[in-house]
């Protein structure tokens, strides 16, 4: 019987483990390699930087829930994969051969790509990791005791910018809030050509939407920017024109800074040859599937997936919770197809849905397919775009609980707009 084994267990592992198991016979064995013990809810940190979250509340030992669905689970990660093979090594040197690899390894943050940047260098916060925000909740308790200048953005050659949108204007409430607003200048810095490009090309009136924002709130912005520099309270810039020449150098001071930096693919995963393009993300076929490695899928941040438009400082495009849900029922539907012998595969519909949370209310875009031309192009905003992220927050760690593969981002919004996850059998 089947032995398949997913790699990470982050928001994609978790969703494509249950769903196998769900789904394939009873004797298949399942078995997920994490990094560490914890799952972390990615799209919670920005609260925990912000101190409406604890660390706890966004994290879960999560090997009992696998354990209960008798699917087995190590924590010690991938170090090496002998794809021709089909075998892997643990970190802790143990071997484990496979039929299926479901790759769903997240990202690799890479500040290296700039001097300074990042929480180890100290020249920025970060709120990629459940640990990073937690460092980053103590530098924005300083700012409060002693309020002065932010900094905030994203860098040359990211491609997840709505956690950069919602970090600024939630910092911004929670200063509103303690009443030291007027002392903190806030200003954001983002490669992107314009405000609520977001890597997609912009979504409906997302540029009006997110500057009118912006304009309410008094947070100054500066696009088409590339940052050469973070450290001892300076960011170093170069604003670009559209030729992608040096427009004008810039260099702000600041006292708490957060930027979210560009990814890159895990090292075991970007290792093998001939899976992954020159960042390290792993390149699939419309049916998730490695053209190389036919028995390797991939989930998530992971996968390669072109940026939408040339733009004069690099963006890439972002990936997020309801195309992640999208990729890994396809691969649970493929996998099914595969071992019964047939050839309906299926095919992801790629869509975007972001929701930013604001404080007291958010903003939310959907890009129905991803790239354009689009069937739906769709911006609103509203209180119920912060209700709207607790809501996914709660029912996704009540998946984890119950052991589940309901598709939550697809449950909790688009029910309503009557999107569908998977394209027709090809
Ligand atoms: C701060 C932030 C906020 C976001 N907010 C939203 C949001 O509100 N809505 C939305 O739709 N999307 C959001 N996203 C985008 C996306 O949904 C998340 O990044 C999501 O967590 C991606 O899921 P994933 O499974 O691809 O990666 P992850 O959830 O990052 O999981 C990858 C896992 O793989 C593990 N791993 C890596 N290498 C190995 C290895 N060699 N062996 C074993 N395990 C390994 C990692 O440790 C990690 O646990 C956000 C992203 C960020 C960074």
């Amino acid at each position: 019987m089947a032995r398949v084994i997913v790699v990470g267990a982050g928001l994609g592992g978790v969703s494509v483990a249950f769903e196998l198991r769900e789904k394939l016979p009873k004797q298949a064995q399942i078995t997920v390699v994490g990094e560490g013990a914890e799952f972390n809810f990615v799209p919670s940190n920005p609260w925990v930087a912000l101190g409406t979250r604890k660390r706890d509340d966004v994290v879960m030992p999560i090997g009992d829930f696998f354990s209960k669905r008798n699917i087995e689970f190590s924590p010690a990660g991938v170090k090496e994969i002998h794809a021709a093979e089909n075998r892997l090594t643990l970190n802790d040197g143990s071997q484990h051969d496979y039929d299926y690899l479901v790759l769903c390894t997240g990202p690799k943050l890479d500040f290296a790509a700039v001097e300074g940047a990042g929480p180890e260098a100290g020249g920025s916060q970060s709120i990629c990791t459940v640990d990073h925000a937690v460092t980053s909740h103590q530098d924005f308790l300083k700012l409060c005791e002693a309020p002065g200048p932010v900094v905030i953005g994203a860098l040359p050659g990211a491609s997840c910018f709505g956690p950069a949108y919602e970090y600024v204007l939630t910092l911004e409430y929670e200063l509103r809030k303690r009443k030291i607003r007027d002392q903190v200048p806030i200003t954001f810095v983002t490669p992107e050509p314009y405000i609520g490009h977001m890597g997609l090309g912009g979504v409906g009136d997302s540029k009006g939407l997110m500057e009118h924002k912006f304009r309410e709130h008094g947070i100054k912005w500066i696009c088409n920017a590339k940052v050469t520099k973070l450290a001892e309270g300076h960011c170093h810039f170069d604003e670009m024109n559209e030729q992608g020449e040096v427009a004008k150098q810039h260099q702000l001071d600041y006292v708490h800074s957060m930027f979210l930096p560009p990814f890159k693919g895990s090292p075991a995963v970007a290792a093998v040859p001939e899976l992954c393009n020159p960042k390290g993300f792993v390149i699939t076929d419309k049916h998730q599937r490695s053209p190389k490695y036919p028995n390797i899928f991939a989930a998530g941040v992971c996968v390669a997936i072109p940026p939408i438009e040339a733009t004069p400082v690099p963006v890439g495009a972002p990936k997020t919770g309801l195309m992640i849900e999208s990729m890994t029922t396809a691969i649970v539907s493929n996998i099914e197809v595969h071992e019964a012998g047939g050839t309906d595969f299926v095919e992801p519909t790629l869509s975007a849905l972001c929701l930013a949370d604001m404080g007291n209310t958010g903003a939310a875009f959907l890009a129905v397919p991803q790239n354009p031309p689009r069937n739906r192009n769709w911006t609103g905003s509203g209180r119920w775009v912060h209700w709207a992220k607790v809501a996914f927050e709660k029912y996704f760690m009540y998946k984890i609980r119950r052991g589940t593969s309901e598709p939550v981002y697809e449950r909790v919004s688009l029910r309503f707009m009557g999107v569908e996850r998977l394209k027709s059998k090809k």
